[in-house]
C-alpha cells in the first residue's frame, strides 16, 4: 500500500495514536520509532502532509528539509553522543512503508551495523 490518508504520523500529531514525543515545533515533531533498529533510533516528521518523501520534500521546502537536519543532531546530542545515522527510506523496494516524508536519526551501536 503506498497511500494512506490520513498517514499515520498525522494521527500522532493529532494525538490519535499515543508515541512518545521528543520534540515539536509548529513544523515538525520527532518521536521515538516503535521498532527501534538502533539503541536511539528516532523518527523526525514534518507536520505537512505534502510532501511524500524526501525527494518532493527538497524539491518543495528545503528549509524544512534543514531543519529536519539540525532536529536531528540536536536530539542526537541530547539523547546520544551526537553521531548519528540519517536515513530517508525513498520507494517501497527500498523499504518506506509510511508515505508521509520521515528522517530515520539512529545512534549508538551503529558501527557493527551494514548501510542495508
Ligand atoms: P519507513 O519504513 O521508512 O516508512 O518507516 C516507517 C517507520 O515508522 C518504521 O520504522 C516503523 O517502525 C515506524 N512506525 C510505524 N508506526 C509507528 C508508531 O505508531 N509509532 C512510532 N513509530 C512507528
Amino acid at each position: 500500500m503506498s497511500e494512506q490518508t490520513p498517514s499515520i504520523f498525522t494521527k500522532i500529531i493529532n494525538r490519535e495514536i499515543p508515541a512518545e514525543i521528543l520534540f515539536e515545533n509548529d513544523r515538525l515533531i520527532a518521536i521515538r520509532d516503535i521498532a527501534p533498529q538502533a539503541p536511539m533510533h528516532l523518527l523526525v516528521i514534518p507536520k505537512s502532509e505534502n510532501f511524500q518523501n524526501v525527494t518532493e520534500l527538497a524539491a518543495g521546502d528545503p528549509q524544512l528539509l534543514a531543519e529536519i537536519v539540525s532536529t536531528a543532531h540536536n536530539l542526537a546530542t541530547l539523547h546520544s553522543n551526537g553521531e548519528y545515522r540519517l536515513v530517508f527510506n525513498t520507494g517501497e523496494s527500498a523499504g518506506q512503508t509510511v508515505f508521509h516524508v520521515h528522517a530515520h536519526v539512529l545512534s549508538g551501536g551503529l558501527q557493527e551495523h551494514t548501510l542495508a
